[in-house]
């Protein structure tokens, strides 16, 4: 997977050489450019954000700089890369956007700072806007390493345990089930007997139930979506039950 970004601040990036997406990186599975227009700003003092026009609080990035390194990262793309725009105005990012993402195989993010960028940027050079939530970032990095590390989470043989990534939280529809580790009490909480007794069938139902009562807990908007056949919905009407006590 290719990921180029446009950045005013690639020294961030450093932050993903850490764990996954760190080995990933090292092992080629993650292939990451960084694009500073800075360095296609031919103005006497590199400028890349103005006054906006009509007037108004902030800086605007210009779209020469930024055009011309966005051009720059796609000529360096493997493959014709998707262009995307981080921006809170875009649609939600989530898991499907990132399984959509890895079937493009290569994406361009341009990272916005200040008060955003030229409206015209978007008219010439970008097919997607996302956004990672309803609330402003200081500049469009955090969001474009969020998608990028979410993605790498589901390239083949990024971790390493091949099932972790089909049962995560979202990727089944439902949120995952209770975890526990060493030590077995603690607090004088313990760890429920169904997890120490071996039985993996057990174990299964167990889970499966948690992770059904749980979305049904805090995710109901994620359960409507779900069509639960005749087993999943009693071992939810168990849990519900459960609850009752
Ligand atoms: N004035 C802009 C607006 O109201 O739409 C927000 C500008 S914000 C301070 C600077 C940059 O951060 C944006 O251009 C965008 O690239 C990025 N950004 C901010 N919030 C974001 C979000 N929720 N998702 C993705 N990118 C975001």
């Amino acid at each position: 997977m290719w990921f180029g970004v446009v950045t005013l601040f690639p020294e961030m990036f450093a932050a993903l050489d850490c764990g996954i997406t760190g080995r990933s990186i090292k092992t080629e599975l993650l292939q990451l450019g960084l694009w500073n227009p800075r360095d296609y700003a031919h103005n006497k003092h590199h400028t890349v954000d103005d006054r906006p026009y009509g007037g108004g609080p902030g800086m605007i990035m210009m779209v020469e700089p930024l055009q011309a390194a966005i051009q720059a990262a796609k000529q360096a793309a493997p493959k014709k890369p998707v262009v995307v725009h981080l921006s809170p105005q875009g649609k939600h990012f989530n898991q499907e956007t990132a399984t959509a993402f890895l079937s493009k195989e290569s994406i361009v993010l341009i990272a916005g700072r200040y008060e955003g960028i030229d409206e015209r940027l978007l008219e010439l050079e970008v097919d997607e806007e996302w956004s990672i939530g309803d609330y402003i970032l200081s500049g469009g990095e955090l969001a474009a390493m969020t998608m990028i590390d979410v993605t790498t989470r589901l390239i083949p043989g990024a971790l390493g345990h091949e099932d972790s990534v089909s049962q995560d939280s979202l990727s089944s529809g439902l949120l995952k089930y209770p975890q526990y580790t060493r030590p077995e009490s603690y607090a004088e909480l313990t760890v429920p007997n169904v997890l120490l007794s071996g039985n993996h069938q057990a174990i299964e139902r167990w889970r499966l139930k948690q992770a059904l009562g749980k979305t049904w807990l805090r995710r109901p908007d994620l359960l409507a979506k779900q069509s639960l056949d005749e087993f999943q919905q009693r071992l939810l009407a168990e849990f519900i039950q459960e609850q009752k006590k």
